[in-house]
Formats: structure tokens, sequence, C-alpha cells
């Protein structure tokens, strides 16, 4: 009996340790950037005197930033990217952003910035939005609980606009419709912010709210930013867009049958020329060091890129990856 009790405790142990030791070795590795060399996109920087109608630069997770020189605003604008372990309890760091928003094309931008548009009210999107609004004069434009979120971190009413889903807000040249779509799989935070909501706070306090996708019109260019890597059956059936960007974050958890339907459900419908990747980065990291793609705990971008690689040839759409802070300039004749 004392030797079937022994053998069952040295079994638990055994399976204890190989699960540590797995879990470890999810957790700090990641696929490698370099493998996709050929994806990265090499747009070269923009200047001042750019002729094109407008740019937008990636600044990791969603966080996009557009430009057209007169008007220009930013989808997300979350830097604070804290680290695994001061993600218990978060807030913005204010230092990290005002260095970010001290970068030159920020400092080009700020004079015009118009509007910071958190696409849902998760950390990792809205979190920073109501700090940069203050800092900056522009307007929060987001759901009922972004707008919370930003009461509680001391955004005045003036300056906040709470949107709705199907909702069309010109800034300058560009029209923005906020298009309710679906969160990926793995919530971890739904329901809404139903109050002002202080920081700091638990990453689970921020809510998801409303998840939009948005679709962002300049002159006769469309561009379509689908953040979170959901969606709503045939959301996308009469809507096109010329380039998109397309959120996979956590995309490469999903069976590979997922992912194409993914993959028909936004990009062949939308049918746009190119499709710049983004929310794949691991945003536990900071923005100060190179980006790189989440650990295989999380998430599995190279899953992701062997599904979506051949859809993309099959149906000649360009698949790129953004550079942190390169402009990209549309419309892309390359
Ligand atoms: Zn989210």
């Amino acid at each position: 009996m004392k030797l079937i009790h022994k053998t069952w405790i040295s079994g638990l142990l055994l399976a204890l340790i190989v699960t540590f030791f797995w879990l470890r070795h999810q957790l700090t590795t990641a696929p490698l950037l370099k493998n996709y060399a050929s994806l990265i996109d090499t747009t070269p920087a923009a200047n001042a005197t750019t002729e094109a109608p407008f740019e937008v630069s990636f600044w990791g997770v969603s966080t996009l930033l557009f430009d057209d020189g007169k008007t220009a605003f930013l989808i997300d604008g979350f830097f604070s990217r804290p680290s695994m372990r001061q993600a218990l309890h978060i807030e913005p760091n204010k230092t990290v952003i005002d260095q970010t928003l001290n970068t030159p094309i920020f400092k080009r931008a700020i004079p015009r910035l118009a509007g910071v548009i958190p696409v849902h009210s998760h950390f990792d999107h809205a979190m920073d939005a109501p700090y940069i609004a203050q800092r900056t004069g522009a307007t929060l434009l987001g759901s009922s609980s972004s707008a919370n979120l930003a009461r509680g971190q001391g955004l005045t009413d003036a300056q906040i606009k709470t949107v709705s889903a199907g909702q069309i807000i010109t800034l300058g040249q560009f029209q923005i419709q906020f298009i309710l779509s679906k969160h990926s799989p793995g919530n971890f935070a739904l329901g809404e912010i139903d109050q002002p909501l202080a920081m700091p706070a638990k990453p689970t306090e921020l809510k998801m709210g409303d998840c939009y996708s948005l679709l962002i019109t300049h002159g006769k260019h469309k561009v379509l930013v689908h953040a979170s890597a959901g969606y709503i059956p045939d959301a996308f059936k009469n809507v096109r867009a010329d380039w998109v960007f397309l959120g996979v974050g956590g995309l490469g958890k999903s069976a590979r049958s997922e992912i194409e339907q993914y993959w028909q459900e936004v990009v062949q419908n939308l049918q746009p020329r190119t499709v710049y990747l983004i929310h794949w980065d691991n945003f536990f990291l900071p923005l100060s060091s190179p980006l790189q793609p989440m650990p295989y705990l999380f998430d599995n971008l190279d899953r992701t890129l062997e599904t979506l690689q051949p859809l993309a040839s099959a149906q000649r759409v360009k698949l790129k990856i953004p550079q942190l802070g390169v402009p990209i300039q549309f419309p892309d004749a390359r």
C-alpha cells in the first residue's frame, strides 16, 4: 500500500515538473520574425514633403496613426505596454507615453490630432487613450465603456464623444465608420465598463465594451482596420476596402479551418490589394526594444502565416508586416 502511495506521489511530482518546464518553454520562446523577412514592409521613411494623400504608421498591437498632413487621428494609442509582472495592476505609464509622443512623427501630427479612437476597451487598446487625449487636446471617440474609462481618468465630457455601431464620424477629409465586430476567441474581460473607472486597475476591470472594426474613407480610398481576430458572419459582404489592417492576435491558437474561415469572412469579402498584419507582437515587451511575436503560450504566428500565405498568394493579395513607426504611404503603388 505504502509503495503504491509513493509511486503515485512520484508520478504527480514528475508531471508537475514536466508541466513547469513545458510552460516555461512556451512562455519564453516565440516565432522568429526573421523567418518572415520577405513580408516585412520596406516602405521608405516618409518625409514632410510627401505627395501621398495620407500615411499610416504602426506602433504595436493595433495602434495606428493616420495623417494626411491636415488632419491626423490615432487608433488605440497603447504605448505603456506593462511587463507581465506589472500586468496584474495596470495604469498608463506617462513617461513612456510622453517619450513616444515626442518622436518626430508624433510631434508633426499632434497639432492636427483630431481624435484618439480605442477599437474596444481592453487595456492593450484603450488604457492610454484618455491620457493621450488629455495631453494633446484630441477628442476621445469610442464606445460607452471607453467613455467611462476616460471619465475615470479625469477627461471631461467636452473631450469625449461616445459612438455607436454604424455611426460615421468625419475628421477633416477622413470618414470613419464604426462597424460592430466580434472579439477574437479568448476574451479575458467581457462586458461593459458601466461607470467611470479610475486607474490603476486590474486588467480584467477594463472590460471590452463594444468591439469595432473601422472603415476609413479618404477621397476614393478605403482602409479597414480590423483589430481583433473575430468576425460577425457576412458583416463585410457588401463592404470593399483597398487595404486592410488585419488583427491576428490569438489566431495561431485556432484550428487551420478557423483561420481560413476568418480570412474568407474578412479579406475575401473586402477584396483588398494589400493586407497589413497587426496585433501579432508581444505587448508585454516595451516599444524601446524591437517588436517580437507573442510567445507560443499565447499565440502561434508560425501557424497563422503558414495558413494565410497560400491564401494570399492564391488571391493575389499582398501580405505585409508593418515596421514599428515607419509610415506607409497610401495609395501604396508598390
Ligand atoms: Zn481585446
